[in-house]
Formats: structure tokens, C-alpha cells, sequence
């Protein structure tokens, strides 16, 4: 029998009190003596220097403790937009959320965000509205944003008293001695056996009804609302019985075979590589060796540790349903599926970066250093999709907003000790071919060498991205070609000829030849790049943007403004829903042209406007609104130069080229 664990994990916008809320957790489950404070610096699971200064969680913590005999991984999210890409991920090995909102300042425009990423992957949630002993606290008015934003379906279980005041207390509304009528019709919604006895007048148990509310809550239909004061510990255990009663626990088994997800890696001076994994199903022990699915690799791990309390300890085991620190896998990547792979779930996607800017060293010797900081920032962020261009020199990273700029020049300076400079960004275009048209290669020279091959390309539909098929026979191309012209289209399609990742087109291998004596599979992985770039020269490329949907929140008066503003971004709108004096306008803009309107739109209205915006979709953008990048490294239309780039690559035994 398993003993149970709940992966919990602590998500809100930046500043609701996330915090302060995991270090009240970590002081009544015994791991600290004393709750650290956010505001001295001293909160154990901010652990980068940066974060203790700013006062914002960048990466995520995890520790462990228990309450009554459930052992809880906590897991403190960052709550800043900019770094969702970190959210994302911790998204995948969650069995329970609590959703942190300020009793101050309500419904934030990341908690939406949140919200809606939890709800798409059923992530069951409690809600606990903190910070009501803080002036301006108004718990009522949280719940009506809660139940207009979020959820209807939400069972309120605690009411506060003295909101807004330091003596502000919590009152439970559900317990055996108090069975509130509001919640019992809740509840009984949610079951139609419950539903007929209720409204038979027939006698429902308090305990009938709450195996009913954990049931429902597990499955994500119905949301319990707590509240309190983190940082005053009122509340805090509250939630924390709640936690243990409420949320579903890990469901893996000891006895089924080895199935992980890596979570993330961090890079320490000196441990070394850090990789976390969650076991979804059975065991693992210091010195096993493990199949890395993903990248077809076995790999053998030397030490598991786990994190409490800003320390690792050793552990010599780990079961299904926990997470752990492993050291000596060498390869592993986050995102890798380590094992069967069963119960690891699928991928979520909240945000892409929208960005890309250049990074330069202050002092020139320093580009080497810079370089390999920004890899292991970027392993421990793939987000980042860091690239070095050694020919140019030039090192880029892909980011989601202006903050990160700021957080990643102290990262560099704090830990690695390099002084940063970063560019302006740039929107990140994508292209698509116009029109259909074919690319042919044929690469046989200079011997020992033969790959011919001709392609379709089609534009596809918005959204499909890359679809690829072959027509060819294994007669014609052997099928370990055919595998390599498949596996080295999407590296191909990065860049374009306008320098953009190219998507949205159907691909399809229409004719080709191999050679019995002088094919190797080497020969397609230099030939599809070329048969692709050529095929894009054929159709030509239209530019894709990145588009916005936002929610404006404003008065009146401003309605006539903020709507000139949306059209002259070249924004779209649907109809203002005009109540008590505010408007509320809905619609998308470029990322492009609204880089800097959250700044201007705050203070065009004094404050008084507020905007929401989260990723829409790739749409098409005039020629002259694009922006063309120069093809980075050797373009595969430079035929000679890049065959001898490839070739020597290969030799080399670095994939692609
Ligand atoms: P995070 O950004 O969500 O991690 O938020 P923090 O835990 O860093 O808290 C943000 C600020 O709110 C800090 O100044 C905390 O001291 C303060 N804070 C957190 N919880 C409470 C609370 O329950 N009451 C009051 N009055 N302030 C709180």
C-alpha cells in the first residue's frame, strides 16, 4: 500500500501572497522554526539572490512535509506572466491546486490566465482569498469577481469577520454543527441521487454531503473557497485540513513499472546537474539504470535526494506518486519522458514567447562566459530556445516580456558574474509558403554521397501546422532515408526565407532516388533543407504575426479614446458592454503594435483602466509590416558552402547541420 501524497501546487498572480502562504504551509508542518518574511528576505523557498531582492519568486521551489500522515510536495509557482513558461510545466505534475487571490486586489489578470490553464487540464483546485486583515480587504467583492470571472460553481466554506483589519478572524460555514443551506444546494447539484433526497425533504448526512463535495472538487465541478491571512497564520491550517481532505491524492503504484517525468533542471556550482522528476508509477533506487523514452537513451542514476527546506537530503528510494532531485543523468532535457511514460499527461501550453532580443557582453572576453551561462539558463528554461551564432557572434533568446529582460541581466551578474546588455526586442514572426510549388534537391557531389528528392508544398490551414507525408516508394527511397527526411523536416522548416520559423503547409515526398552503394543516411539529412528551401523559393512566404486578445476595463468617458487606440494598432473589438459608469471591450490587437499600450493605457486614465491579454493566434501580416531576418549560419541556397558545412557537422557527430 502506497502511502499518500498530494502534489500541491501554489499558483497566483504576482504579490497575492504565494510566498508567504508556502512558508505558513512549512512552519506548521514542522520544517521551519520560524515562518520566514518575504519583505526581510529570509523566505526559504526564494532561494536566488534575485528573488530575495525583488521580492518575486523566478523559479520554482519545491519541499516536502506532512499533515495527518499525507505527505505534501509542495510546489511554489511563479506568478509574474513573464514566466509562465515555468508555470507550464509545473501544471504537468500537479494532482491539486490552491489558487492564492489577494482579498485586496481581487481577480488579477494572471489569476485569469491561471484559471484557465488549470480548468483546460482539470487540475482540481481550491481558491483561498488571502490578505483579509489588510486594509481595503473586501471578501464579498472578491467572491462576485470570483463567480463573474472565474466559476459559478464555487461552495464557499468559510466567511471572514473584521475584513480589512488586523484582527480580521475566518468563521467555518461547514461542519458537522453547521450545515449551510447554500452549500448543501451546491452540493446536491452536483448529484442527481443527492438532488431527489434534497428536494424530498429527505435527511442528507453532513458526511453523505461531503464525500459528495470531495468527489465533485475531484473532479474539477465544483471549486471550495477558504480564506485567511498567510502572513497573520489565520486560516493556514484550515486550508491545509482542507488540502488533505478535499484534493485527490497521487494515484501511481509501487508495483507497476518505472514511468517519470523530468520537471526541471537546475545547475548548481557545486551539485552539479539537478534534474527533478515526478514518478507517476513505480520505484526508483540510487544506481538504477533508466530508459530516457523521449531520447531513447538509458541513463544511470547515481543519487536521489530531496529538497526541504532550501537543504537536499539523501534518499535511497523513491515510489510512485513523489518527486525527487536525480543526479548523473547526463542528458535528460525538462519535458523528457523517462520509463512506460503511463499517467504522464500531455503537455500544457499557456504561452509561447512572443519575443526574441539580442544579448551582448559588456566586455568582450566575456562572450564565451556569456554563451555558457545563457545554455544552462536555457536548459533550465527551454523557453528560452537560446542560439548562438558563432559566425556573427551574436547570442538571442526568446522571452515573454520586458520583465524577464530585467530578471535574466540579474541572473547573469548575480550567478555568473557576467555584466549584460539586451537589445530591444523583436516580435517573433513565423512565415507560410503563398501557393503551392515543388523543391528539388539533388545532392551526389563530391562522392561518396546520393540523395534525390522532390517535395509538394501546400499551404495548410491556420493553426495545422506541419503536416508530412510520403508517396514514395521504399524501392525508390529505402525507408531509413525516408526516416531521416521525415525527422529533418521540422529543423529545416526554423528558418524560412524570410528568416522565420515557417508553418502551417503540407508537406509531401513526391518522388526521389537513392543508391545502393553511395546513399547514406547522412545524404537526406543534408539534402531535405535543401529540397525545402528551394520549395519555399517556389511558393513564396507570406509573414505571420503574433495577435493578442485583451479585455479593457475603463470608464465611460474614455470609450472613445481606448477604441481610437485599438484601431489605430490595428486592432479588433467587438461591442462595449457598457454598466455603472465602466466599459468593458473585448478583441485582439498585434503583439507588434501594443508593445508598450499597458503603460500608456495606465496613464491616459490615471490608473483607472485596466487590460488583460493573453496569447490569440499566428495571423497574416502585410508584406510591409513584416520584418525580414537575415538567414542565420549557412542558408541551404548557398549550396556549395553549406554542403561543406553539413558534411563537416556530420563528421563531427552534431545532428542537423
Ligand atoms: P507572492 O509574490 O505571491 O509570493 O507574494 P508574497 O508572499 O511575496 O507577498 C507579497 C506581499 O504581501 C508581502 O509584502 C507580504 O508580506 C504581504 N502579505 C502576504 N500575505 C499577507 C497577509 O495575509 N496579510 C497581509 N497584510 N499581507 C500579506
Amino acid at each position: 500500500m502506497n502511502k499518500s501524497i498530494i502534489n500541491t501546487g501554489i499558483l497566483a498572480h504576482v504579490d497575492a501572497g504565494k510566498t508567504t502562504l508556502t512558508e505558513s504551509f512549512l512552519y506548521l508542518g514542522g520544517i521551519i522554526s520560524t515562518p520566514g518574511n518575504v519583505d526581510k528576505g529570509t523566505a526559504q523557498s526564494d532561494f536566488l539572490d534575485i528573488e530575495k531582492e525583488r521580492g518575486i519568486s523566478v523559479r520554482s521551489a519545491t519541499s516536502t512535509f506532512f499533515w495527518e500522515d499525507v505527505q505534501i510536495n509542495l510546489i511554489d509557482t511563479p506568478g509574474h506572466i513573464d514566466f509562465s513558461a515555468d508555470v507550464e510545466r509545473s501544471l504537468r505534475i500537479l494532482d491539486a491546486a490552491v489558487l492564492v487571490i489577494s482579498a485586496v486586489e481581487g481577480v488579477q489578470a494572471h489569476t485569469e490566465n491561471i484559471w484557465l490553464a488549470l480548468k483546460e487540464h482539470n487540475i482540481p483546485t481550491i481558491i483561498f482569498i488571502n490578505k483579509i486583515d489588510r486594509i481595503g480587504a473586501d471578501t464579498q467583492k472578491v467572491l462576485t469577481e470570483i463567480r463573474n470571472e472565474l466559476s459559478e460553481n464555487i461552495v464557499v466554506l468559510q466567511q471572514s469577520n473584521n475584513d480589512g483589519e488586523a484582527e480580521a478572524t475566518i468563521l467555518s460555514r461547514w461542519n458537522k454543527e453547521n450545515i449551510t443551506e447554500e452549500i448543501t444546494e451546491s452540493i446536491a447539484n452536483q448529484n442527481d441521487v443527492i438532488l431527489e433526497k434534497y428536494l424530498d425533504d429527505q435527511k442528507l448526512t453532513f458526511d453523505e454531503l461531503d464525500n459528495e463535495l470531495k468527489s465533485a472538487t475531484g473532479k474539477f465541478r465544483l471549486l471550495p473557497i477558504l480564506m485567511g491571512a498567510a502572513k497573520n497564520l489565520v486560516g493556514v491550517k484550515e486550508l491545509l485540513d482542507a488540502i488533505v481532505s478535499y484534493m485527490p491524492k497521487a494515484i501511481g503504484k509501487d508495483e507497476n513499472p518505472f514511468s517519470a517525468l523530468v520537471f526541471r533542471i537546475d545547475y548548481d556550482k557545486k551539485l552539479g546537474k539537478i534534474v527533478g522528476i515526478k514518478l507517476f508509477n513505480g520505484q526508483l533506487s540510487a544506481k538504477d539504470i533508466i530508459r530516457n523514452k523521449t531520447q531513447e537513451k538509458d541513463e544511470k542514476v547515481n543519487q536521489i535526494k530531496r529538497y526541504r527546506a532550501g537543504k537536499f537530503e539523501d534518499c535511497s528510494i523513491i515510489k510512485a506518486g513523489d518527486i525527487a532531485a536525480i543526479f548523473g543523468l547526463k542528458n535528460a532535457q525538462i519535458g523528457d519522458v523517462l520509463g512506460s511514460g503511463d499517467l504522464v499527461p500531455e503537455e500544457v501550453k499557456l504561452n509561447s514567447p512572443l519575443l526574441t532580443v539580442q544579448v551582448k557582453a559588456e566586455k568582450d572576453n566575456d562572450y564565451p562566459a556569456l554563451a555558457e551561462a545563457l545554455r544552462i539558463l536555457s536548459a533550465e528554461d527551454p523557453a528560452l530556445e537560446f542560439e548562438w551564432l558563432r559566425e556573427d557572434k551574436e547570442l538571442h533568446v526568446k522571452i515573454m516580456g520586458w520583465i524577464q529582460i530585467e530578471v535574466i541581466e540579474k541572473i547573469l551578474e548575480q550567478r555568473f558574474n557576467i555584466k549584460a546588455k539586451f537589445d530591444d526586442p523583436t516580435v517573433i514572426y513565423k512565415e507560410s509558403p503563398k501557393t503551392t510549388a515543388e523543391g528539388f534537391a539533388r545532392y551526389w557531389m563530391p562522392k561518396p554521397c546520393w540523395a534525390i528528392i522532390k517535395l509538394k508544398i501546400e499551404p495548410g490551414d491556420p493553426g495545422s501546422g506541419v503536416v508530412y507525408k510520403s508517396e514514395v516508394s521504399v524501392n525508390d527511397i529505402q525507408k531509413k532515408y525516408q526516416n531521416e527526411v521525415e525527422r529533418t523536416i521540422n529543423k529545416a522548416l526554423k528558418q524560412g526565407t524570410k528568416g522565420w520559423e515557417v508553418t502551417d503547409l503540407k508537406i509531401t515526398l513526391i518522388e526521389g532516388e537513392d543508391h545502393t552503394v553511395h546513399s547514406n543516411p547522412g545524404d537526406f539529412i543534408i539534402a531535405t533543407p535543401m529540397a525545402i528551401i528551394n520549395g519555399l523559393v517556389n511558393t513564396g512566404t507570406k509573414f505571420l504575426e503574433p495577435i493578442i486578445w485583451f479585455r479593457i476595463t475603463a470608464p465611460d468617458e474614455l470609450l472613445g479614446t481606448i477604441t481610437s487606440d485599438i484601431i489605430n494598432m490595428r486592432g479588433t473589438f467587438e461591442s462595449p458592454i457598457i454598466q455603472n459608469g465602466k466599459f468593458t471591450l473585448e478583441g485582439t490587437i498585434p503583439v507588434a503594435s501594443s508593445m508598450e499600450y499597458p503603460v500608456k493605457l495606465s496613464s491616459r486614465s490615471g490608473g483607472r483602466a485596466k487590460i488583460k491579454t493573453r496569447f490569440h493566434s499566428y495571423k497574416e501580416c502585410s508584406e510591409e509590416l513584416g520584418v525580414t531576418k537575415p538567414f542565420k549560419g549557412i542558408s541551404p541556397l548557398d549550396e556549395a558552402k553549406y554542403i561543406l558545412k553539413a558534411r563537416k557537422a556530420l563528421t563531427e557527430g552534431i545532428k542537423g547541420w
